[in-house]
């Protein structure tokens, strides 16, 4: 996709402050991060979707993911970060260019849990099977 501004960091027409990269991925710092290390792991090919990925991609990816938290969590020093995937405008994905977010989490960094909000007397069992059936 040629407007894709992650496409385009990709292609190095914009820059970027890389921390990793392979043949397949590419790591660099969220440019407004929620923390301090705020990192976005993309495929170097673009994929709108986690479920446009190939497994063989996605294995891979979500591994590089794993060794850049583990560079993540010490250059920052803390053991603690969010995971994420916006996926889809409804989740907030504003970039249509597949990428998790490792989010560096520190004491008192001032963000609360999501709050959860109760089913209704029914709805879980109704949900559940309605979601266990495609996984037949
Ligand atoms: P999304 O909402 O799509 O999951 O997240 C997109 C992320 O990309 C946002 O956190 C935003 O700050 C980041 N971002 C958007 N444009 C740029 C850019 O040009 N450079 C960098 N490094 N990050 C960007
Ligand atoms: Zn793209």
């Amino acid at each position: 996709m040629n407007d894709c501004i992650f496409c385009k960091i990709l292609k190095k027409e914009i820059p970027s402050a890389k921390i990793y990269e392979n043949d397949k991925i590419y790591a660099f710092l969220d440019i407004n991060p929620v923390n301090p290390g705020h990192t976005l792991v993309v495929p170097k090919k673009h994929y709108e979707h986690l479920e446009d990925i190939p497994d063989e991609l996605l294995a891979e990816l979500i591994t590089a993911v794993k060794k850049i938290t583990a560079a993540v969590k010490e250059a920052l020093g803390t053991d603690n970060f969010n995971l994420g995937l916006n996926n889809g405008r409804l989740a907030g994905q504003l970039v249509p260019h597949v990428h998790f977010h490792i989010i560096p989490r520190f004491e008192k960094d001032g963000y609360k849990h999501w709050e959860g909000k109760p089913y209704k007397e029914g709805q879980m069992e109704q949900v559940q099977k309605s979601i266990a059936k495609y996984l037949e």
